[in-house]
């Protein structure tokens, strides 16, 4: 070591590069070859161990600078150590600096060294680091934003910073133009807070700015600009806060200022205790009291009730109650309560108005008379009035809470109403209201209500499903009159079934169209019922009339139709039916039925019946009246067919009737003298044998049917007033020509009983006499038996009218009438003729003699000539002379022909 250090001469250059605290430092050397440690005096006391012999001191120093020897065999040459090492001392813990230079000169390698206390210095730097530290964290931690912008660049930012705008960490702000951050709105202000930081250390006032994030969104800050340094270049510090919050609840601070003084509700806000702290002009409004008069106040002093807010809360926290205002007018209020820290605030809707409202319309759905029940969303009946209680038979009690669907209802064809097609339903579901409906209700006592019935949407929003009113009044009672009266209208008052009206409507092609198979119309007749009506009365009567239709109603299949058209006719229809047998089978059926005994008045009575029947197929293009008439004309054929017989309408009987139609028109057209013309029958006398008179009898030639008998057609002419045209023609002209060709002869002409009753009668034989030139004497007007006794007054006066014009008269067809003889005898005649039915019984049988024989006898007693009609054997002509009959007529004596051929 001594070559190092030499001769006590330090190496000034190698101390020169330990640094300038050489001058507070004492020298100290390592030899690393020999271990041997030196040091300069004053070491002893800058070790803490003064005044200590030179082995403490080595001791101390080899301990203390071991850690560089160490590092120092291992470093290269010339490396600076350094090394603070602590020292504790008497005094307290000290810090010592050691600093040495590995010296290799001479080959000898050494470490060369000084040390110093550095306890003060290195107490401070500790401080610094610390307060560097702190600095640091509490930027780091802080919640406000910080950067440091430099030349318009951002060159630090905090957390809070990178927060702030939603960055991923500092790297993405840094480097970047603080005015990337700032928004547009708020960059101005920036730049003129920033220009007027001159001086470093200057703060500007706190701004509001609005910083853009990186999401594109912003937030509002409070900054606060700091002229400072960055690097030794002017920088500037940005502090912000942010007020997003803060700006949120002042907004919705002045939200609820706005809404207390304009809400139309009263605001109170009250102490704990109910003293009134706050009251909102709409406060004063409602209960006319400004505010300075209700501030101070307990609150039920100026609500006008006593008003507990506590009671209010325990209660739900709304309750309805009556409260007065100043000038002590009722009010209705809705009260809402909150508890708030310091007291209540309680909210008080004013509802005067709407429970008014509500109370009248209470009043007037109480007084009406319809129903009224409102069903809420849910199908549940929320309210029932009065008449609907009444109607329905529920009490109100029972029927709220319940489905509106647990009344059954059907509707007018009787059918079970769908709950889904319920009015309320249809109504609740769809919104669309229902008009008018008529259902049938049934009472929880098991009675029927008819309803007409309405539904409308309750909710004016046109959610879905609505609250429905349902409103209805009973027409039971209409109902019943209503049918009543149409059960009169379409029925028959004695035996409850169809009338005419309905029979016929059931008959229409439309009722049919839709069936299939045939329509089966039975026209029914009861046979002798009038002998019944006569013999046993009207009452004995109506009970047959009342047994047969429910015996039709019986023996009918469901669905057929039994009518009755009056009197004792009865009508069947039966649809669907397949064809003429199964018709008959009906009939059959119906027929037998109807053939039981009935008991009358405690007497059995038969009855059957004649019917007639139309089968009509769906297309038949004849009505209900057409289809009845055929019938009818069916059952009219049974009839003359004998009684208790069924007979079809059939084509022939059709056609017979178009072509009676036809005649009936056709005669109306037919010219006189032309297609109309006269045949004549001789008529003989049986004491000489000779033609004596003839018979002039109608002829109709017809263009289309050829030639028609009287039999047929004076009937038709009959049923109009044409047989007096007819037969004032036919009698001038059977005159006219009898003058004309043969005045020798005598001339009968036929009267029909309905020209009896011409008052032109008289004056038209008188005429036809007078102009043809034939003496009234040679003219005999024959008149029959029945039509002479259907009015016997008048016909005899007509006759002594006729008589009085010098005409003869005679009785045709005698014997048929079952007339009263000694009444006939009180009439003017001069003839009277048999009837051709006595003419051809004679020779056969004994009877017919005994009554000509008889008719001559009672004839020849009051001087009537008595003629025979419808000879056509010589035998009966020999009977007759010798019965003494005067005169004969009929096909054995000639036949009816053109006067020409006579
Ligand atoms: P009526 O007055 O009894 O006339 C006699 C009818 O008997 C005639 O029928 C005649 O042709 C028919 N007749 C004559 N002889 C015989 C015979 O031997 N056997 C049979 N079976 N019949 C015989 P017609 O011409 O068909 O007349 C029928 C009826 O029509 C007449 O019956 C008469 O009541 C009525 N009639 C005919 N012409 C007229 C007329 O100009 N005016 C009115 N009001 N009635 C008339
Ligand atoms: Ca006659
Ligand atoms: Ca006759």
């Amino acid at each position: 070591m001594s070559g190092l250090i030499g001769d006590g001469e330090f190496d000034h250059e190698l101390l020169a590069g330990l640094g300038t605290s050489i001058g507070a430092a004492v020298v100290w050397w390592l030899d690393l070859d020999d271990e041997q440690l030196g040091w300069m005096p004053g070491l002893d006391a800058v070790l803490g161990v003064s005044g200590s012999d030179q082995d403490v001191v080595r001791t101390r120093l080899a301990e203390l600078v071991e850690p560089l020897a160490v590092t120092a065999r291992t470093a290269p040459a010339w490396q600076d150590f350094e090394l603070v090492q602590p020292l504790d001392t008497a005094d307290g813990r000290r810090w010592l600096q050691f600093r040495a230079r590995l010296s290799t000169k001479d080959s000898a390698r050494a470490l060369v060294g000084v040390v110093a206390d550095v306890t003060r210095r290195h107490n401070q730097q500790q401080e610094l680091a610390d307060l560097a530290d702190r600095y640091r964290l509490l930027v780091e931690l802080a919640p406000e934003a910080i950067v440091v912008h430099e030349a318009g660049r951002i060159v630090y930012a905090n957390p809070a910073a990178v927060r702030f705008v939603r960055a991923a960490s500092d790297a993405d702000i840094i480097g970047r133009p603080i005015t990337d951050f700032v928004h547009p709105s708020s960059q101005a202000e920036m730049l003129q807070r920033i220009a007027k930081l001159t001086e470093p250390g200057v703060t500007s006032e706190p701004a509001d700015t609005v910083l853009v994030r990186f999401d594109g969104g912003t937030i509002d800050v409070e900054s606060v600009s700091v002229r400072t340094t960055w690097e030794g270049r002017p920088a500037f510090q940005v502090i912000m806060r942010d007020v997003t919050d803060q700006k949120a609840a002042a907004a919705a601070l002045r939200y609820q200022a706005a809404l207390v003084a304009h809400v139309s509700d009263a605001l109170i806000a009250t102490t704990s205790d109910g003293v009134v702290t706050s009251w909102n002009p709409s406060a004063e409004s409602v209960y006319g009291r400004s505010a300075a008069a209700a501030i101070g106040r307990p609150i039920s002093e100026v609500v006008g009730a006593p008003l507990d807010p506590v009671a209010v809360l325990d209660s739900g926290g709304v309750v309805q109650a009556d409260h007065r205002k100043a000038d002590g007018d009722a009010l209705s209020v809705r009260i809402s309560v909150a508890r708030m820290d310091d007291g209540y605030v309680l909210i008080c809707a004013d509802e005067t108005a709407r429970r008014r409202a509500e109370q009248h319309f209470t009043a007037v759905v109480a007084a009406i008379e319809e129903g009224v029940l409102v069903v809420g969303p849910t199908g549940r009946v929320e309210s029932v009035n009065p008449a609907a209680e009444r109607i329905l038979g529920v009490s109100a009690r029972d029927a709220v809470g319940q489905l509106a669907s647990s009344t059954e209802l059907h509707d007018e064809t009787g059918q079970q109403i769908p709950l889904s097609r319920f009015p309320s339903a249809i109504t609740r579901t769809t919104g669309k209201s229902q008009h008018g409906r008529i259902v049938r209700a049934l009472r929880p006592d098991g009675t029927r209500v008819w309803l007409s019935l309405s539904a409308r949407a309750l909710n004016p929003t046109g959610d879905l499903p609505t609250a429905t009113v349902v409103s209805f009044t009973d027409i039971t009672e209409r109902r019943m009159i209503d049918s009543q009266l149409e059960h009169e209208a379409t029925h028959d008052a004695l035996t409850g079934l169809f009338n005419r009206t309905v029979t016929i409507n059931r008959l229409s092609p439309g009722e049919r169209s839709h069936r299939s198979g045939l329509t089966a119309v039975l026209f029914i007749d009861l046979d002798k019922f009038k002998v019944i009506n006569d013999s046993l009365g009207h009452s004995a009567g109506d009970d047959v009339l009342r047994v047969v239709g429910h015996r039709l109603s019986r023996s009918t299949r469901r669905g057929d139709v039994v009518g009755r058209l009056g009197g004792d006719e009865f009508t069947v229809i039966a649809y669907g039916v397949a064809g003429p047998e199964e018709a008959r089978a009906i009939a059959d059926h119906v027929r037998a039925e109807l053939n039981k005994p009935i008991t009358v008045e405690g007497r059995q009575l038969h009855v059957d019946a004649s019917v007639g029947i139309v089968l009509a197929e769906s297309g038949d293009p004849r009505d209900g009246a057409d289809l009845l008439r055929d019938a009818d004309l069916a059952m009219y054929q049974a009839k003359t067919r004998g009684r208790g017989r069924i007979s079809f309408f059939d084509v022939e009987l059709r056609e017979r009737i178009q072509r009676r139609l036809q005649l009936e028109q056709d005669l109306r057209m037919a010219p006189l003298g032309d297609e109309l013309w006269l045949a004549y029958q001789p008529i003989v006398d049986l004491g000489t044998n000779r033609r004596t008179a003839v018979e002039g009898l109608l002829r109709w030639t017809h263009p289309r049917y050829g030639l028609i008998l009287p039999g047929e057609f004076i009937t038709l002419a009959e049923e109009s007033d044409l047989i007096n045209i007819v037969g004032a023609h036919m009698l001038y002209t059977a005159s006219r020509e009898i003058a004309t060709h043969a005045p020798e002869l005598q001339l009968t002409v036929n009267l029909s009983a309905r020209q009896l009753d011409d008052p032109w009668l008289v004056s038209s034989v008188r005429n036809a006499t007078q102009k043809s030139g034939l003496a009234p004497s040679s003219l005999c007007l024959e008149i029959t038996e029945s039509a002479l006794m259907q009015d016997p007054k008048l016909a005899a006066r007509t006759l002594s009218a006729l008589r009085d014009l010098g005409v003869r008269l005679a009785i045709d067809d005698f014997g048929t009438g079952h007339s009263s003889l000694a009444q006939l005898l009180t009439l003017p005649l001069d003839t009277l003729k048999i009837d051709r039915s006595f003419t051809a019984g004679l020779g056969r049988s004994d009877e017919a003699e005994a009554i000509v024989t008889s008719i001559v006898a009672m004839a020849h007693a009051v001087d009537l000539t008595v003629i025979a009609e419808g000879v056509e054997e010589p035998a009966q002509l020999e009977i007759l002379r010798a019965l003494g009959c005067d005169q004969a007529q009929g096909y054995h004596l000639g036949r009816p022909v053109p006067l020409a051929d006579l």
